[in-house]
């Protein structure tokens, strides 16, 4: 096991997890085995990771901050990462429409099948959940995303694991750093490059732990999928989503090439066991991690730009998502409301998908929650919203999983450009898990 790379032994605990769990499915028991005895280990491996995504982010980004040794600098970085969010942001949506307008996946569906989802999925609990949720968001004042950026108490940001709110305490800090005199900003700079480097290592340890972790992940994932036969009648729609999310990879690994010089494949290669464990947890925040410790240490991202760039885009760059709410929000008018396909519908479902993909936590489902305020947006009927989210439930999961894939490689790429740009994309130190490997056994 010791010489094998990190994203083929990964890759192994995923085929295995998928077979144990396709096992134990047909054993009478199996489900609930999988249930009580395996998924628990995926959970704590989660829990592992977001452990340590906030004292990460607020250590590598206050440490960043510090070292710019120039406020312009911030700006000037702080600009280029939201005007590259925004446009990728927007070419995710365009993708998707497009291909949702051209394929039609929901025109041929019959009534017999949606009355199948309707009884099946329609009074779902997980269906009512994503609807009290995203009505409690929407509850909200307008201006309220923008409130809630900003902490009252930074040991509640810290708690609560707000993402948003921790950035700009560790901007806040960084900056005010670079505003003392240096004798007095050392000690804690020095604090925090320590905690970082520690953090760091924590990754390392955590991530011998990922291939038995994503085995128990998948083969909980494959007990919980009942349904075979409304997944297969979804067929088209899923492929949809999937064809988009393929094209948009393409997208990253074109910009890759093009503006960083840098091998697509190489890229692949180095962001594999990042991608592989999104695809795992469906949850960018969990990866974030992971993720920070890729682009640093194997892509040469300098700090500087990976503690700012990462973790704002884990927060609020999701083209994934907004690639697939633009997709499922068309299906299902397509489905259930025809009338209300207008041109001015869509481009209205792109104006808000950016807001919701921003506005969309970087857990698992979150994507569906968001797809509702969406919805809304185009004055589709609330009767129908609850056969709206059944009709797409029932392959929200695996959906979920590829686009939290998408989400994490477009941070990843973003970051990439960002440091090009500011001359901050260095020869990557070689560091390889195999080490780390050795070192702790
Ligand atoms: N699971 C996604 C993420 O964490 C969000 C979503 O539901 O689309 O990136």
């Amino acid at each position: 096991m010791k010489k094998i790379a990190l994203h083929w032994k990964i890759i192994i605990g995923m085929i295995l997890g998928v077979i144990l769990g396709f096992i134990m499915n047909s054993i009478s028991g199996g489900k609930d085995f999988v249930t009580d005895w395996i998924a628990p280990f995926g959970t704590i491996f989660i829990n592992l990771l977001k452990l340590i995504a906030v004292p990460l982010i607020l250590a590598s980004l206050i440490k960043g901050v510090s070292d710019l040794k120039d406020i312009s600098k911030i700006k000037s970085m702080g600009l280029r990462t939201i005007a590259i969010y925004l446009c990728t942001t927007v070419v995710a949506i365009v993708i998707g429409l497009s291909i949702v307008n051209v394929v039609k996946p929901g025109a041929g569906m019959s009534a017999d099948t949606l009355e199948k989802i309707k009884l099946k999925y329609e009074n779902d609990a997980g269906v009512t959940d994503k609807l009290t949720k995203a009505s409690a968001q929407q509850d909200a004042g307008p201006l309220q995303a923008l409130v809630d950026i900003f902490p009252s108490n930074i040991f509640t940001a810290l708690g609560e694991a707000k993402m948003l709110q921790v950035i700009f305490f560790a901007l806040f800090v960084g900056i005010c750093l670079l505003l003392i005199p240096e004798k007095k900003a050392k000690p804690l700079v020095r604090f925090f490059d320590s905690l970082n480097e520690v953090v760091m290592k924590m990754v390392d340890l955590i991530m011998l732990f990922a291939p038995y972790a994503v085995l128990a992940l998948m083969a909980n994932v494959i007990v919980a999928f009942d349904d075979t036969e409304i997944l297969l009648k979804l067929l088209n729609y899923a492929l949809c989503v999937i064809v988009g999310l393929v094209i948009m990879i393409v997208f990253y690994l074109i910009l890759v090439k093009l503006y960083t010089k840098k091998s697509p494949i190489w890229f692949l290669n180095k962001m594999s066991p990042a991608q592989l464990l999104a695809f795992s947890t469906s949850s960018s925040a969990a990866t974030l991690p992971v993720t920070m410790e890729r682009v640093e240490e194997h892509i040469g991202v300098d700090k500087e730009v990976s503690g700012f760039v990462l973790p704002v885009g884990a927060t609020v760059n999701m083209d994934g998502t907004s690639l697939y709410q633009g997709i499922a929000a068309v299906f299902i008018m397509q489905v259930v409301w025809p009338e209300g396909l207008t041109i001015t519908n869509q481009l209205v479902i792109i104006a808000t998908a950016i807001l919701a993909s921003v506005g969309s936590a970087a857990v698992p489902s979150a994507g569906m929650v968001m797809l509702v305020i969406v919805l809304e947006s185009v004055g589709f009927p609330a009767e129908l919203l609850p056969i709206g989210l059944a009709l797409i439930f029932a392959v929200d999961r695996p959906l979920d999983m590829c686009r939290t894939v998408v989400n994490v490689t477009g941070d990843a790429t973003v970051s990439m450009m960002v440091a090009k740009s500011l001359g901050k994309l260095h020869k990557p130190k070689p560091k390889n898990w195999d080490d780390h490997y050795e070192h702790v056994k």
